[in-house]
């Protein structure tokens, strides 16, 4: 009996599995929404032209690599899935969160929101992930059923070949869900601006790397059946050693901790001491803003998660802020020229949105679509139920899909 169950189900699938849709989606690291019109991207330009693709693509704040990576997999804000920053601390025993520290990534504690890996393992939807910041978890069922371990040496042959042979696993065994992810734009435009020769020559290799790509998948039976979905977690902006805030040294010696350098910094200090903090960074607020924890303006949905510390500062578009030691750095011949962080809402903190195969309408093309709201879209894509909490909408994206 149960051997005429099996069969049944292996016909059934035969007959109706091949329906279940492919997707595979990139992400290019920092690639800013504007970056596509340069030029030197003809694969990404023409698939994002022939399919439908929004202006621009709205992070989360901060707008920032780990949190947005999560924003984008989970629905949530940074505020709900816990990870607020690309580093920080819990306020209740001082553990510390780094981007950095494998062993604080790997550890499911950080972790409050469910990402689709976990929504698709629930509903027997097949995940992979060729590096996805968070998807090394410790815990399975928060993780995709394959995943490998991040080590950003390696090349985008090799990352080809990882998807190829998934590609090829049998189709019981074979990933709907691909995920893949490109580190070298974002690195180039820290290290020499957005808008330098430098980041084109980043964006050319990724670009030569998704041509490679679909060349791969035309030599598959599958061609026709699989759909990318290809966005950045932020953008870039160009920051100066001349335009660097030295909080620490604003507030001289009142006794404080500050975390994080850049576009936002956090800080703490002992109880009766916030309000003469807060006042001194208010009335010398020139290139920042200064925020009580629960009056961060409601538009960044940055006030309720329990480690977002009594103070907050961030910094105008193009500004840093440091410590003593970080004002050193930030200020030295070999600062930095680009970073991101900063207000989501400011354009050159916004990413890009394409999509291409037979689940979107073609040569479509809208406004804004907001970082949220990517887990409903593979919620519907994938005809699942959300988990109920998410902060993402469908009605603000399904209308990219043919059949909304
Ligand atoms: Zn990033």
């Amino acid at each position: 009996m149960k051997k005429v169950f099996l069969i049944l189900v292996l016909f059934i699938n035969c007959i109706f599995g091949q329906s279940k849709p492919y997707v595979i989606l990139i992400s290019i690291d920092a690639c800013r929404w504007d970056y596509l019109s340069r030029g030197v991207s003809p694969t990404i330009t023409k698939l994002k032209e022939e399919g439908a693709s929004a202006l621009t693509f709205q992070p989360s704040f901060p707008s920032k690599t780990f949190p947005n990576h999560l924003t984008i997999i989970s629905g949530l804000y940074p505020e709900n899935h816990g990870i607020i920053s690309n580093n920080f601390i819990r306020l209740t025993d001082n553990k510390k969160y780094s981007m950095g520290d494998t062993s604080s990534v790997r550890d499911n504690e950080w972790y409050t929101g469910e990402t689709f890996w976990e929504t698709a393992h629930r509903n027997g939807i097949i995940t992979a992930s060729y590096f996805w910041p968070a998807t090394e978890v410790h815990i399975k069922y928060k993780r995709p059923d394959y995943f490998y371990e991040y080590n950003r040496n390696t090349t985008s042959k090799e990352k080809i070949e990882g998807v190829k042979k998934w590609l090829e696993l049998p189709y019981e065994k074979r990933p709907h869900l691909i995920s893949l992810y490109f580190d070298q734009v974002d690195t180039q435009g820290h290290n020499y601006g957005p808008d330098s020769k430098e980041v084109n020559q980043a964006l050319t290799e990724v670009d030569t790397a998704i041509f490679d790509l679909e060349e791969m998948i035309k030599k598959t039976n599958m061609a026709d059946s699989i759909n990318f979905i290809i966005l950045s977690d932020h953008g870039m902006t160009s920051v100066s050693k001349d335009r660097v805030v030295n909080i620490e040294k604003i507030l001289d010696d009142i006794k404080c901790s500050i975390t994080n350098t850049g576009p936002v910094v956090f800080i703490q200090t002992e109880k009766g001491k916030e309000s003469e903090i807060y006042q001194k960074l208010k009335s010398n607020e020139n290139h920042f803003k200064v925020y009580y924890k629960n009056e961060v303006p409601d538009y960044l949905h940055y006030s309720k998660n329990p480690n977002i510390p009594q103070i907050v500062a961030i910094a105008d578009l193009g500004w840093e802020l440091s410590d003593n030691r970080g004002y050193a750095h930030l200020t030295s011949s070999t600062a930095k020229l680009g970073d991101h962080g900063f207000d989501n809402h400011s354009l050159d903190m916004n990413g890009i949105f394409l999509t291409n195969g037979p689940l979107f309408k073609k040569r479509f093309c809208t406004g804004t679509i907001w970082n949220i709201d990517v887990y409903p879209l593979l919620c519907k894509i994938f005809n699942i139920q959300p988990s109920s909490d998410e902060d993402g909408k469908l009605e603000r994206i399904g209308f990219l899909l043919n059949n909304y």
